[in-house]
């Protein structure tokens, strides 16, 4: 955090410096758009094909092909999910929450991708629609569906509680869920648990001091978050200790609920013309 007292006394020009007006990192306009016409009109011929439930402070995997469709539902309760994602055939790619910020912003919703590690930097989900994108942000800088947190973890909990020993973490839920999916030991499995997209956590930077918040997620049963597969996924959904998140995680004390996940076929030709994303075309020589 910024000192209260800082140490250094601000130069003369402090105000003009501080007056620049800032420009956006990446203009949006540069990016290939997805295909939103093509996904909105697949949706009303979605026929379900799998489902998986998420228990109460524990994670479970699902798979999904590209082109398919899968949906995270909020179902008895408010509940908060850590959603990762790898490519099914190959856990080095992976989604890439700190890029995936920079391209769309702090909060993912509607049209909005989630992209892959590098090399690949290429959209393995694209977001095709959000019962919660009436919340836009609050007047707190509040909203949903974050990619600036990372994802509740014991290690943090042990340093923040002296010692603390807490397993059910949405990191350790994740690690598990991978291990028992790929048979992978659990050491192997937690090194592919990455920084999650936070489904229905409702979060923010408080502007005084730019520190994290969260509060009690608007989400209630019946909401969902869908998205369009671009690549052949392998996926694990946290449903967080934190339950609604609004008081604290890293601890059984918050009302927990499951979180349900289907996977949809669209209907037979819906999909004529597209085509799954190419790796990205950079030449990779990085000027040697
Ligand atoms: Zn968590």
């Amino acid at each position: 955090m910024k000192p209260e007292t800082p140490e250094t006394a601000a130069p003369a020009d402090a105000a003009a410096r501080r007056a620049v007006r800032p420009v956006v990192c990446y203009p949006p306009d540069t990016l290939p758009p997805p295909p939103m016409d093509l996904f909105r009109a697949l949706r009303p011929g979605l026929t379900k094909t799998a489902e998986v439930v998420a228990p109460p402070r524990e994670a479970a995997c699902f798979s999904v092909r590209a082109g398919q469709v899968f949906r995270i539902t909020s179902v008895e309760g408010p509940q908060v999910g850590d959603l990762n994602l790898w490519n099914a055939n190959d856990l080095g790619e992976r989604f890439y929450s700190g890029k995936t910020r920079a391209l769309h912003g702090t909060h993912l919703s509607t049209g909005d991708r989630m992209w892959s590690s590098f090399p690949h930097l290429r959209p393995m989900a694209t977001i095709i629609h959000d019962t919660l994108d009436w919340y836009g942000f609050d007047g707190f800088g509040g909203s949903v569906h974050d990619v600036i947190g990372t994802r509740c973890d014991p290690y943090t909990h042990c340093l923040l509680s002296d010692g603390g020993q807490y397993h059910h973490c949405c990191h350790s839920n994740l690690t598990r869920a991978l291990a028992a999916e790929t048979g992978l030991t659990r050491a192997e499995a937690e090194a592919h648990v990455h920084d999650v997209l936070n489904v229905f956590m409702c979060t923010g930077f408080l502007r005084e001091t730019g520190q994290y918040f969260m509060k009690a997620s608007p989400v209630r049963p019946g909401d969902y978050l869908e998205f369009f597969a671009e690549i052949d996924l392998l996926g694990a959904l946290s449903a967080c200790p934190g339950g609604d998140c609004s008081a604290e995680h890293s601890s059984d004390a918050a009302a927990c609920f499951p979180l349900l996940v289907e996977v949809f076929d669209p209907a037979p030709g819906a999909l004529a013309g597209w085509q799954p994303p190419s790796p990205n075309p950079y030449d990779r020589s990085h000027g040697a």
